[in-house]
């Protein structure tokens, strides 16, 4: 099963397509997001989700939202059965990203790669106001797990924790994937496409000084996490970022995935002569700890 797509060479398949109509659905793509991450913050000041157009506490049964996993008023039961049926990994991950930078850009996810864990192929921890949701993919979810009842197709767990209190467990629930998970994943695994999930959600609008204005204080923080799984912040002072200063740092960290943000920023400085003003400081302990699944 997760084998799947594995015969398409993607690189070559990709490589075939004109540069200029990538760049043409690439710009595309980008303006597309940067009106759906606008729509997305000013629905959630209202309290209502862009998607549906429904409140963001409206729970009707008969057509499920992604909303659900913002709505305070959901029964426990009625959110169960919306993850018993299949729902896609990336866009389920990119919703509850883009909602996390809605509200303070940067802070709130926390991912660790494979590098860490090797039976792991992804976990993360995203968190938005009083909501965390944590992912946990093994090898073992997206083979399926051999021989048994539940979760025997390739699948996900996620825990869901609100004010604190455990929600949804890993163990509650098997999401099996839909189609274009496994697309993607194969597109991944044969390194056809960039996938850096620190950067990608909503952060095409932050180019957008308008919403740069709307969204950051008066200071800026990004999480770095190292392979040893140690904290740094890096404070930066916004008026001294420059005009395309997310796509250079998107540009610089796929170059160099390993340096820390402020790293990154000394080598701009130095390369563009800029004068970026930043700080470094140590992971306060209220910041979003990575939740390990047992
Ligand atoms: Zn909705
Ligand atoms: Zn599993």
């Amino acid at each position: 099963m997760s084998k799947r797509y594995s015969d398409i060479d993607f690189k070559k398949t990709l490589g075939s397509i004109p540069k200029d109509v990538v760049e043409q659905l690439q710009e595309k793509e980008a303006i597309q997001n940067q009106h759906d991450f606008v729509c997305l913050c000013e629905g959630l000041q209202e309290g209502v989700c862009y998607l549906c157009g429904e409140k963001i506490e409206h729970i009707d049964e008969k057509s499920p939202c992604m909303h659900w996993f913002l709505a305070s008023s959901i029964k426990k039961k009625t959110l169960m059965r919306y993850l018993s049926r299949p729902l896609s990994f990336f866009r389920v991950q990119t919703y509850l990203r883009w909602v996390a930078n809605s509200d303070k850009p940067f802070i709130n996810i926390n991912d660790v790669g494979a590098d860490v864990l090797d039976n792991k192929l992804h976990e993360s921890t995203i968190r938005y106001k009083n909501l965390e949701w944590s992912f946990s993919l093994g090898n073992t979810d997206f083979e399926g797990h051999y021989g048994s009842k539940v979760g025997n197709c390739p699948h996900y767990h996620i825990q869901i924790v609100r004010d604190g209190y455990t929600v949804v467990k890993f163990n509650d629930t098997h999401i099996a994937f839909e189609p274009i998970d496994f697309l993607y994943m194969e597109m991944i695994r044969q390194n056809a496409v960039e996938v850096d999930p620190s950067y990608e959600a909503g952060l095409e609008s932050l180019n957008s000084p308008t919403i740069q204005e709307a969204i950051m204080d008066n200071i800026s923080v990004v999480n770095d996490v190292t392979k040893a799984q140690f904290w740094t912040r890096t404070l930066i002072d916004p008026s001294t970022i420059p005009e395309n200063f997310v796509d250079e740092i998107r540009e610089l960290k796929m170059i160099h995935r390993d340096l820390p943000m402020f790293k990154l920023i000394e080598v701009l400085n130095e390369l563009k002569g800029y004068n970026i003003q930043y700080a470094v400081v140590n992971v306060p302990a209220n910041s979003p700890d990575k939740i390990h699944r047992k």
